[in-house]
Formats: C-alpha cells, structure tokens, sequence
C-alpha cells in the first residue's frame, strides 16, 4: 500500500466571514518531500497555511496528519504530534532573549542539544544569545524564528514567507537551511515569494489562484518557460 501523506488538505472550504476564500483545496505533502505553494497576491496561500496548523477552521472537507483526521485538533496539540508552523512576520518574544526564545521551544531535556543544532544552522545566533530579539536585524529574526524548525524536531514544517524583507546574502542563508531540512527528511509545505528558488529546492508545486489548486505538478515542470508564463508569470 502506499505510504500516508504526510500532511494532507482534502477538499478543503475556507472562509473569513462571508468571503469564501479557499474553494474545494486538495494538497498533499510526500514525507520527506519538498512541496512549494505558490500563487499570487490573496490567492489563499497563508490561510491554507493556517488550516493545516489549525489556526483556521475549514468550513468543508478535511485536513489529514500521516493519514489520520486531524481537522478538530487544536494548534498546540497538532504542535506536539510533529507539526512545526512558521508564520510569516517571525513569530519571536521581542523581550526575550535569544536564548529564551530558543529555550522555550525545544522540549523538556532536549534545550541543549537543540540549542547546540541551532546555533550550527544559524551561527550568528550563538553570538547572540543573551541579546533580546526584539533589538535582532530582521534576518536574525527570521533565523531565530525558523530555529523553532529544528528545536521541536518536526516531522512537518510549514513555512511561511521566510524570505520576506531580507537582504539577498540572508535568504541565500535561508534557502540553504529549507534545503537542509528537507535533505533531513523533514517533509516541508513552503510559500514563499521568490517562486523559482522556492521551485528549485522543490519535489512538487502547487498553484493556487483566487482559493483554486490552479496547478498540482512536478515543480521542475513549472520550471519549463511556458508553464510558467501560464502559471506564474502574470503574477
Ligand atoms: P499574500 O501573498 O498576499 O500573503 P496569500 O495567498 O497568502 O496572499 P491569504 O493571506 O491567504 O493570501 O488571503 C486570501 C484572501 O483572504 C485575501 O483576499 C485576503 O484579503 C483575505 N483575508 C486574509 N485574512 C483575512 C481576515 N483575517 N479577514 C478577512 N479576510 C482575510
């Protein structure tokens, strides 16, 4: 039989009041895979997002954790069977220092060695560890924020614009640890708005336009001119 997805929308309805704003979304994360969600401006990317984590509720259809019905469990307890929900805008305490905000993370009786992975990823962190995050760069911020990645050890990550607002040399940074974690095995759901990187580390691509799957394909056919001038291009 073949394996469960990691993570799966199925068929999923959206609203936020009135505005329906996701219509009958079917997504799968492989395990162990790279997925890129990508589309325009209010396709409806951060709240399939939100679904998944639990955030949101969907008014149709059903979200899935390595097979099992997950759609009434809330965030915190998605949280502990392995779902990691990076959100955009660095989900970090501003008052806390770095080491606080990396300690609160991790699990009783991993901080350590948590904090030892991290600080591997993200060098800079090391440097900065009694510093408060809310006095970070923006780059430091958002590698403080992706830490929590690899502090909670997830077996699914979704990911959230990490690249917004930073410079070119950081989102290299960036690019390079969503690599690595995806080389590791962790199965990653990634929006972000440089579509072609995000296409590059990617097995497999979404399309989303106006709340619709547009595209549900091989990422590297994207790739290909044409695709994505019909995809993508228009932005
Ligand atoms: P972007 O790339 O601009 O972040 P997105 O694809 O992530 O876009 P969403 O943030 O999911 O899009 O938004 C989808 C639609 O839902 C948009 O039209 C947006 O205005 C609307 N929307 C998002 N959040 C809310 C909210 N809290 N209340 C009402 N409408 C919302």
């Amino acid at each position: 039989a073949a394996a469960h997805a990691a993570l799966e929308l199925r068929g999923v309805d959206c609203s936020y009041g009135d505005t329906q704003v996701l219509r009958d979304v079917s997504l799968v994360v492989r395990p162990g895979r790279v997925t890129a969600l990508i589309g325009p401006n209010g396709a409806g990317k951060t709240t399939s997002l939100r679904v998944a984590s639990g955030l949101l509720r969907p008014t149709t259809g059903t979200v899935l954790l390595g097979g099992e019905d997950i759609t009434g469990v809330p965030t915190h307890r998605r949280s502990t069977r392995g779902l990691c929900h990076v959100p955009e805008g660095r989900g970090v305490y501003r008052n806390l220092t770095v080491q606080e905000n990396l300690t609160m993370q991790a699990p009783r009786g991993t901080v350590a060695a948590g904090i030892e992975r991290a600080t591997a990823a993200f060098p800079v962190l090391g440097q900065r560890l009694q510093q408060k995050a809310g006095t970070l760069s923006g780059g430091e911020q958002q590698m403080l924020s992706l830490s929590a990645a690899y502090l909670r050890n997830p077996s699914v990550v979704l990911v959230d614009e990490p690249s917004l607002g930073l410079a070119p040399i950081i989102v290299d940074v960036v690019f390079e640890f969503l690599q690595t974690l995806g080389a590791e095995g962790v199965s990653l759901l990634l929006v972000d708005q440089f579509a072609i990187r995000s296409l590059s580390i990617a097995d497999h691509a979404y399309v989303l336009r106006r709340g619709r799957v547009a595209y549900d394909g091989p990422a590297d056919e994207l790739l290909d001119g044409n695709m994505f001038e019909q995809y993508i291009g228009e932005g």
